[in-house]
């Protein structure tokens, strides 16, 4: 018999067709739920079966609560595996799954909460022995000089941030003593009007730091394990293009020191399935910045390196199962990249949707592509531009970067606009190919092509 009997995708794309294959190979039935405009989607077809729960805005269907669990109770369904986005990091979702006596495929609500409000994370993490950025430690008050005096210790530049905040809003940097209270106003409106919340906080602002995290796993015995790091510092606007595993530069003995805190860390609160302690690294330092308690677009950069399952294990922790690896089973062997494509202009970033006419995946040893799309496939306007990931694994990084190549090269992808070309020009970037580079590059990278 199965571990669990049937369990409800509540998500769309890439990811629930990852999540619909793990539930396959573990003998486990399938719900996809989908809104109308989703009908066609590749994990909606393979679904043992389907429930529409609404019109095509995520807020009336992917972020419907009602509807989802109803679909999971009309279907039967044991479990709801929520993916990441839409409602992967809302415990008030996690608790009415729970309420409804369903699994929720995931941490427990609280520990959602507590993660998900930015300042008690920190509280939370430091307490637990996890380094963090130099900052207000708590929310900043109304009075001016005592900011002015927070803002002087620290030392400027200072970043102010939303608790609240998430996808790389609500954010002001803050250079000069004159510039604090404007910005201080601006960032809690800001806050206010896009998560309901104007609680802000104040950190240090690190100028050139890389993001490494810390992928991790908890059982609910008590067990949790590390797989070692990522690094995402390849970004535009604070959203990841290209993830790579592991951090070029970091040695075993760093990676072993950080994830040991992380552990400890997991074990402390209680945590409970797959999660991602994120770090800013600078001068050899780890900062924590926040904890994502979900499964990540990334993770199989840290699949390819481990060889372990991570939404497979997600699924056997959620139904109780002890870890099936312990730390010392965990070794990296390699190196592993990741592409995100996207359906955009390669140039304006501008959002590409339309139907796709011409397909063609790429393959050989190392190439692992997760994708939902195929040839006459429509990409709806309505949601993420992300439509394919494409993984590359190599004894080391340039032989992953190498196939990588190849792999891009070699694929087919007609009818709409995507970011292949910027990945191209990205993999023979002689900076790129360097390795261990901070957040700002490939922004200046652009600025550069630009003034050409
Ligand atoms: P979000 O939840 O919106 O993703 P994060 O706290 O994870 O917000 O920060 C997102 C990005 O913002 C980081 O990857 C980094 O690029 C930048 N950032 C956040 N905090 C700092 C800081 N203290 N110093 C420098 N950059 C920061």
């Amino acid at each position: 018999m199965a571990i669990m009997d049937k369990i409800v995708i509540a998500n769309r794309g890439e990811i629930a067709l990852r999540i619909l294959r793990a539930c396959q190979a573990m003998g486990i039935k399938t719900v996809a739920v989908h809104s109308t405009v989703d009908r066609n989607l590749k994990h909606v077809a393979l679904a043992d079966e389907s429930v529409c729960i609404g019109p095509p805005p995520g807020t009336d269907s992917y972020l419907n609560i009602p509807a989802i669990i109803a679909a999971t109770e009309v279907t039967d369904a044991v479990a709801v595996h929520p993916g990441y986005g839409f409602l992967a990091e809302n415990a008030d979702f996690a608790e009415r799954v729970e309420e409804s006596g369903f699994i929720f495929i995931g941490p427990k609500p609280e520990t959602i909460r507590l993660m998900g409000d930015k300042v008690s994370a920190i509280d939370a993490m430091k307490k637990a022995g996890v380094p963090c950025v130099p900052g207000s430690g708590g929310p900043l008050g109304e009075d001016p000089d005592e900011n002015l005096a927070i803002a002087k210790k620290i030392g400027y530049p200072v970043i102010i941030k939303a608790a609240a905040g998430g996808g790389g809003r609500g954010m002001r940097v803050v250079h000069t003593e004159a510039h604090l209270a404007n910005a201080l106003q601006m960032t809690k409106q800001e806050a206010k009007a896009a998560f309901g919340d104007d609680t802000v906080y104040m950190e240090k602002y690190l100028e050139n730091p890389r993001h490494i995290e810390i992928q991790v796993m908890a059982d609910q015995h008590g067990n949790a394990i590390h797989l070692g790091e990522r690094d995402c510092s390849t970004q535009r606007r604070h959203q990841k293009v290209i993830e790579e595993a592991p951090a070029p530069g970091i040695t075993q003995k760093q990676r072993e020191k950080i994830g040991k805190v992380c552990v400890e860390a997991c074990k402390r609160i209680g945590y409970r399935g797959a999660g991602t302690f994120e770090f800013l690294y600078d001068d050899g330092n780890f900062y924590f910045i926040e904890m994502n308690t979900r499964i990540q677009v990334e993770h199989p950069v840290t699949e390819r390196i481990t060889g372990v399952d991570l939404i497979r294990e997600q699924i056997l922790v959620a139904a109780g199962q002890k870890l099936g690896y312990k730390q010392d089973d965990i070794q990296i062997r390699g190196h592993a990249i990741e592409c995100r494509i996207n359906a955009e202009d390669p140039e304006t970033f501008m959002p590409s949707p339309g139907t796709i006419d011409g397909f063609h995946t790429p393959g050989g040893p190392g190439i692992r592509v997760d994708s939902h799309i195929y040839d006459g496939y429509r990409v709806p306007p309505n949601y993420d531009s992300m439509i394919a990931k494409v993984i590359a694994h190599g004894q080391d990084r340039a032989s992953a970067i190498a196939r990588m190549r190849v792999a891009l090269d070699e694929m087919v992808l007609n009818g709409i606009k995507t970011n292949i070309p910027l990945h191209q020009w990205l993999l023979s970037d002689p900076g790129f190919l360097e390795g261990g580079f901070n957040i700002h590059y490939l922004e200046k990278r652009l600025e550069q092509r630009k003034g050409k």
